[in-house]
């Protein structure tokens, strides 16, 4: 878990004052600490009976993709607004100036799947929560969260424990 922790580069002040950007190029250079975050996560949600992984744009297609495919289960992406060529249904979510919107192919899911979401970092929880919202409005069933970071002092994470979702993260950052 240190390893993983060790090779994510931290860049003050970007991309604007005040923000500690946890960077995971440095971590995605890596090929050892990458296996450990696929095998973390497939290991923790192996017995789930997930039938997907969806990973939100643009840091959860790479360690979802991975992870789906170390499962050897679909890979659906959740997009920004306008990115997805087919029907999508969109989800607007606050960010800390502004607002921004996901969405998802109408025909990615349906009832019977059990999803696992994945993205690099929880912060406020906002993101992760809009594709919560995404994905139970196809009606399938969220099975539950992976992130490789957890920003605790902002309390994603337990916002997503408060609407019943379980949640995986494999290190934490004090502050912002
Ligand atoms: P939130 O919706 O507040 O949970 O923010 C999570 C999203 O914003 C993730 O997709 C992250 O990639 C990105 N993000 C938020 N804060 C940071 C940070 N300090 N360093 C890197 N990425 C961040």
């Amino acid at each position: 878990m240190s390893e993983i922790k060790d090779t994510i580069r931290t860049i003050p002040n970007f991309p604007i004052d005040g923000i500690m950007f946890r960077d995971v190029t440095t971590l995605y250079s890596n090929p050892n600490a990458m296996k450990e975050v696929v095998n973390l996560t497939a290991n923790f949600w192996e017995n789930e009976g997930l039938t997907c992984v969806a990973g939100i744009e643009a840091r959860g297609f790479v360690t979802g993709s991975l992870i789906a495919n170390y499962l050897s289960l679909p890979f659906i992406p959740i997009r920004k607004k306008g990115k997805l060529p087919h029907q999508t249904i969109s989800q607007d979510y606050d960010l800390e100036y502004g607002k921004a919107t996901l969405e998802i192919h109408i025909d990615a899911l349906n009832k019977s799947d059990n999803v696992l979401i994945v993205d690099d970092l929880i912060a406020t929880g906002g993101t992760a929560i809009a594709s919560v919202e995404l994905i139970k409005r196809l009606e399938a069933n969220v099975q539950g969260c992976s992130f490789i970071i957890d920003l605790p002092e902002l309390g994603g994470r337990k916002k997503l424990e408060n609407i019943g979702i379980k949640v995986q993260t494999l290190c934490a950052f004090e502050g912002h």
